[in-house]
């Protein structure tokens, strides 16, 4: 069985941009692409970034179960589908899930061995700068994922794992560190160690 790691961040701490690094320098990772109500931004690519559906077929999926989890998240619905999940740890892939604070908790109670990352801005003003670096928000919108920030960093007491975006590259680093040492925790190498030595001595 594959292990699922979860990334959560506020809004604009760069999560996206690790995501998308992690994806290049760890290939076999495989990651989890989202439905949304969210409408697609400039750059953004349908069923690369999110599969970008409307609220009656978000509401048709939900009714059919088709989503492990969901949220509403700065007023738009976004959704983890179940089957994509289900079918990647049987197929033992590690999945990534770039997914909000509410989202990491209901993993954390399906899936109890997945890994939680919290990632962090090294601060309020540079979250700012990023935000409105992005261009792809109204100044409304910043405003209000600010607002929610708080909240999530408070919540990044639930996670496993802090680490701070203040350099692109070195947060990779950290990230590809905690995926290493997780994989090899006694947890996951007993039934290895058992099965491949013990067994044969
Ligand atoms: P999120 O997915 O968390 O909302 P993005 O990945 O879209 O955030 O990043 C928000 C903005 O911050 C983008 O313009 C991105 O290029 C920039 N950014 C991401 N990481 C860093 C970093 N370590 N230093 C400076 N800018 C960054
Ligand atoms: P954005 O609209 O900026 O891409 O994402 C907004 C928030 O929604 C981010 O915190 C992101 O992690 C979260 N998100 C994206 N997909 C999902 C999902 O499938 N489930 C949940 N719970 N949150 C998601």
């Amino acid at each position: 069985m594959g292990l699922i790691f979860v990334i959560s961040a506020p809004s604009g701490t760069g999560k996206t941009t690790i995501c998308k690094e992690l994806g290049k320098q760890m290939p076999e990772f495989i990651f989890s692409v989202s439905y949304t109500t969210r409408p697609k931004r400039n750059l953004e690519v349908d069923s690369v970034d999110y599969h970008f559906i409307n609220e009656k077929t978000f509401m048709k999926m939900l009714k059919e179960k088709e989503f492990l989890e969901w949220a509403e998240v700065h007023g738009n619905k976004y959704g983890t589908s179940a089957k994509f999940v289900e079918v990647a740890l049987k197929s033992g892939k590690d999945l990534l899930l770039d997914i909000d604070v509410q989202g990491a908790k209901k993993i954390k109670n399906i899936h109890k061995d997945s890994v939680a990352i919290f990632v962090l801005p090294p601060s309020i003003d540079e979250l700012k700068n990023r935000l409105l670096n992005r261009r792809s928000n109204s100044l409304a919108e910043m405003e209000k994922r600010l607002r929610v920030a708080s909240e999530e960093i408070r919540n990044s007491i639930f996670y496993d794992y802090v680490v701070i975006n203040d350099n692109i590259q070195k947060a990779v680093e950290k990230i590809k560190s905690i995926v290493v040492a997780e994989k090899h925790t006694q947890n996951r190498m007993r039934s290895i160690i058992s099965q491949k030595y013990i067994r044969k001595l």
